[in-house]
């Protein structure tokens, strides 16, 4: 039998994930295999860790990263830090929020829903007012909603949900790298990220940071498993995390100088993420989120100056997602198709209540650059007008151009 090489078509990926990744990240991963304990790799790891902490914006002790995507990373996170029976709020705007309420479910958490249209985001006082009608362990809760493009203010949450005792766990998946995700600063207990999206590396790795207090959970549900431990690993007093591969209190001594045998480490993926944050670093985070601003500001420019409206709340929208709402009589199905068949351009539809509703376009990490949104702004026009949608002619990429023009005068 004769299998073809992998050889796939060049896209332009204009979606909430998988974006492009850095052709220096792709580059990275084709680098010799070390062994997991080698101190080169060791070294790298240490790296990593440092990296990561930058762009969380954390001096946490515990961020490293999981072999697992995002999702395995919530998993990991909630699996460690809630304990059967411990109660969690989730403020749900989106698909996402549902996603939480269902790992913490299987965790067996005792979780109430706070539940919002989407297209909206909670105002923090609703969930102080919930907080305050009973005691929770912990709120979890999404910083950027990718379903619906809705970014939920976290400035004062941290802070509140301190007053109330509560821990703060929050799934950057979608902003972190693109916009400000300040762990330290707005008090967030833990955070969880991915590679896909704005770190603009391939899907497969978690970063995940956690503060103090769930490092003194984990320590208190550790076992070492059988065959590694020593004399030294004492049991704690909490009931063990249900997860061998997903554990916290392992993992930790993974990434810690004790180096515990745990999993072998996915080597290439490390390549990938270090050489991901590695480019963060040297890009600043200062310069890339005001690259993925002005990338909004035009892409918002051109799409209305097109005609079309923008989905959802727009003092919330994320600056990394853009809904469009598919105007009506126009089928989102055959536009989406004929952006890839015909132009090589990937967007996104979306979930729930909102599928064949809205269109969503991404603007995340190597993705969002100049060129693409210009060209993108151009082909969505022609495909609206193939696909029967009346919108103006020429005006989208004009009013694009105008926001970059104005910004380089500035
Ligand atoms: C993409 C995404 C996820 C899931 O990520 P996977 O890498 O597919 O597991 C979780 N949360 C949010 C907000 C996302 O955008």
């Amino acid at each position: 039998m004769q299998y073809k090489e992998i050889n796939p078509s060049p896209r332009m990926l204009m979606t909430p994930g998988p974006v492009e990744a850095d052709p220096r990240v792709l580059r990275a991963m084709s680098a010799h295999i070390l062994g997991q304990f080698d101190p080169e790799f060791t070294a790298l790891m240490n790296e990593t860790m440092e990296m990561e902490r930058y762009v969380f914006q954390t001096k946490n002790r515990q961020t490293y990263v999981v072999d697992t995507t995002s999702r395995g990373g919530l998993e990991t996170v909630l699996t460690g830090a809630i304990c059967p029976g411990d109660k969690v709020l989730i403020p749900a705007f989106g698909r996402f929020g549902y996603l939480l309420a269902e790992i913490l479910e299987r965790c067996g958490a005792d979780i109430t829903l706070l539940e919002k249209e989407w297209g909206t985001v909670f105002d923090p006082q609703e969930i102080e007012d919930a907080l305050k009608k009973d005691s929770y362990k912990a709120v979890a809760c999404i910083h950027g909603e990718t379903s619906t493009s809705m970014m939920q203010p976290l400035e004062e949450l941290g802070e509140i949900c301190e007053r109330y005792g509560a821990l703060l766990i929050v799934d950057a998946v979608a902003t972190l790298g693109g916009v400000d995700v300040k762990v330290d600063d707005w008090k967030l207990s833990a955070c969880i990220s991915g590679t896909q999206k704005c770190i603009s590396a391939p899907s497969g790795s978690a970063l995940i940071t956690y503060n103090q207090q769930i490092e003194d959970i984990v320590k208190a549900r550790k076992r070492v498993e059988k065959g590694i431990r020593t004399s030294d690993d004492v049991d704690g007093g909490l009931v063990r995390i249900p997860s061998n591969y997903l554990d916290l209190g392992q993992l930790e001594d993974y990434w810690s100088p004790r180096r515990l045998n745990h999993h072998t480490e996915a080597t290439s993926m490390q390549y990938a993420v270090h050489e991901a944050l590695r480019c963060i670093v040297n890009e600043t985070l200062e310069a890339r989120f005001a690259r993925h601003s002005l990338n909004d500001r035009a892409l918002v420019a051109g799409l209305q100056a097109m005609g079309l409206t923008i989905f959802g709340d727009l003092k919330h929208k994320m600056p990394v997602v853009t809904a469009i709402n598919i105007p009506d009589g126009a089928d989102g199905k055959a536009i989406r198709g004929m952006m890839l068949d015909e132009f090589g351009i990937e967007i996104a539809t979306s979930f729930g209540p909102l599928d064949g509703k809205i269109l969503r376009i991404g603007n995340m990490g190597y993705s969002s650059q100049k060129r693409n949104i210009l060209i993108l702004l151009g082909a969505l026009e022609a495909v609206m007008r193939r696909n029967g949608v009346k919108v103006s002619s020429g005006e989208a990429v004009a009013a694009a151009m105008d926001v970059y023009q104005e910004a380089e005068n500035r």
